[in-house]
């Protein structure tokens, strides 16, 4: 492996955890912070959370456990090809949606609405909950003690009223810092991965046409570049050709355009990285297609009927277990109810439905208000 850029985070310019610890033997620092994620339990629900589809829709779906393998997958091998450090990455990526509600963004809307008045809720900042927080598995510390760096990148955005609750943490959204670039590494790994995703799950589930696909720029040109290579393609090969191109060109693109960014700002530490606007981006006209491509999916996919169908569903179980865990507290199990005596009732309800996996809030919303269910 060649050596880190003068700019990467390392284990020696990590800012460090909370809770001293030995430094591992075998691994380095951000290893560590990755395999904790892996070994946690909010990890292992991912498997069964789901974006758009829910997840009783079928198997063939993404789920946001495929998703964060996918979005790792892209973010490592970016932050390789730039000599940046891919442990962290790969860390910021399986962790970037664990704080995800049931039922995708219409989950975490409802409980966004519960929680009006009690702090609102955001998934992440739910994911930074867990890992300093929720997860208690450890005996020297709640949460998973993760490094500096690591809990910075998965806290993408943040209101400065909230910035000013999250000491060090905070500090750059007041102060207008970027995070490392591993960090905006991530942000943009995640969106070539669900927009990518999302067409091939939407042509899947029939929710989506090539035909209509043709609209957009992007997937147009590497469409008719397949067409032209491969006149006699099946369609599953054809959608799969065309998204691996898709993907290629915006990973190149986005290497390009950072390469150029950097060469433009030389930065020599990272120090220099929080004080240059970001530098980890895509050029113009991959930002505009790439924007195309997103108002495609809201328009055709993420409001299609049959999808508003069933994130309307959603909705309803997600604010009526909302509000009966508010009028009777004791109906939340004993560890959210010990959470309500310190956090309050809203925070602790809220920390039970957002763990719940797509299934478990289907089954226990049956629970609560099925007559004849146990
Ligand atoms: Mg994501």
């Amino acid at each position: 492996m060649s050596e880190l850029a003068p700019y990467a985070v390392t284990d020696a310019r990590s800012r460090g955890r909370r809770v001293a610890e030995p430094s591992p033997r075998t691994r380095s620092e951000f290893q560590r912070d990755r395999d904790r994620i892996v070994h946690s339990t909010a990890f292992r629900r991912l498997e069964y959370k789901t974006q758009v589809f829910v997840n009783h829709e079928g198997d063939l779906f993404r789920t946001r456990l495929t998703h964060s393998i996918e979005v790792a997958q892209i973010a490592r091998s970016i932050a390789r090809a730039l000599n940046l450090n891919d442990d962290l990455a790969e860390a910021i990526a399986l962790a970037h949606d664990l704080g995800h509600t049931p039922f995708g963004h219409a989950g975490q809307d409802a409980l966004n609405e519960c929680m009006g008045e009690h702090g609102g809720f955001e998934h992440n900042l739910q994911s930074l909950r867990i890992v300093e927080l929720l997860e208690q598995r450890y005996a020297a510390f709640d949460g998973l003690n993760l490094l500096f760096e690591t809990r910075e990148g998965i806290l993408k955005h943040c209101s400065p009223a909230r910035a000013r609750t999250l000491g060090d943490l905070g500090e750059r959204f007041l102060q207008g810092w970027q995070p490392s670039m591993e960090a905006q590494i991530c942000n943009l790994a995640d969106e070539i991965a669900y927009n990518n995703h999302d067409v091939d799950d939407g042509l899947r589930s029939g929710l989506i046409s090539l035909e209509q696909l043709q609209d957009v720029e992007l997937f147009r040109r590497h469409l008719g570049e397949v067409d032209r290579a491969f006149p006699q393609l099946a369609d599953r090969r054809r959608i799969h050709e065309t998204i691996r191109r898709v993907i290629d060109a915006q990973v190149t693109d986005l290497l390009n355009e950072t390469r150029k960014r950097i060469i433009e700002a030389a930065p020599r530490s990272l120090t220099d990285v929080h004080a240059t606007p970001p530098l980890v981006g895509f050029s113009d006209v991959m930002y505009r297609e790439n924007n195309a491509l997103k108002g495609f999916l809201r328009e055709q996919l993420y409001r299609h009927y049959q999808v508003v169908r069933m994130t309307s569903k959603a909705r309803r179980i997600i604010s009526d277990l909302f509000a009966a865990f508010m009028t009777e507290p004791r109906l939340l199990p004993p560890q959210y109810l010990a959470m309500a005596a310190s956090a309050g009732k809203a925070r602790a309800a809220a920390d039970y439905i957002a763990g719940m996996t797509d299934r478990y809030a289907i089954k226990e919303y049956r629970r609560l208000f099925a007559v004849g269910e146990v």
